[in-house]
């Protein structure tokens, strides 16, 4: 299969392009369809399966770049993968113009929320800095359509499930829901089964 056969824009498949990313990996050809058409998705898959851009390709596609608030928000176990995330989706959203703001402990806060009142469509951080915005009001909800829980065991394992859910529980609830973990513990199960609405399973 080839990114071509999907319904992406000029601006994402150019960049894709550019990337060298010629062919999609297999979570990625199985993960994007859906995503596009805004099913809640669960998805068993390791780190090295491409699964950044699995959700990052769908999302920049999805976004309209005309809208102030945050339309997408990623939360993520550490600091390091938020960044990278951050990287991955502003590479993949370039000639899109798409603004990724990563959010995360031991960056000053007001740093942070000097970016978030410029336009930003995709928020991209780990569950105690997110709540922390969320709570201080420096973080629109309102128009967040987009939730990915990315290595939502490892979320788990590091203590962050309440976190978690006093986020999701604050969000639109006509959003849709993709979650991602290599491993799929009785916690991970829950989350998933409390928060999605019949959620199409992917295991790679
Ligand atoms: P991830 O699993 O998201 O950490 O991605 C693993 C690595 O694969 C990253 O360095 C990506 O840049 C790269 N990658 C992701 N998708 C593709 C693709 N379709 N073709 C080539 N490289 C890719």
């Amino acid at each position: 299969s080839s990114f071509t056969d999907y319904a992406l824009s000029k601006e994402i498949t150019s960049a894709l392009t550019s990337l060298g990313f010629d062919t999609p990996t297999e979570v990625q050809s199985k993960v994007i369809p859906v995503a596009l058409e805004k099913k809640d998705l669960v998805v068993k898959s390791q780190t090295g399966s491409g699964k950044t851009a699995a959700y990052g390709i769908p999302l920049c596609e999805l976004v309209e770049w005309n809208e102030n608030k945050p339309q997408a928000l990623i939360l993520t176990p550490t600091r390091e993968l938020a960044v990278q995330v951050t990287e991955d989706i502003t590479n993949i959203g370039r000639f899109k113009r798409i603004k990724a703001t990563a959010l995360y402990g031991k960056t000053p806060f007001h740093i942070q929320r000097a970016e978030l009142k410029q336009r930003t469509h995709i928020v991209v951080g780990t569950p105690g800095r997110v709540l922390d915005h969320i709570e201080r009001g420096t973080l629109a909800l309102e128009r967040l359509a987009y939730l990915v829980i990315d290595e939502a065991d490892e979320m788990l394992n590091m203590g962050f499930i309440e976190q978690v859910q006093t986020i999701i529980q604050a969000l639109p609830s006509n959003r849709v829901t993709m979650l991602f973990s290599a491993t799929f513990p009785e916690d991970v199960a829950k989350l998933s089964r409390r928060y999605m609405d019949r959620p199409t399973e992917i295991a790679i």
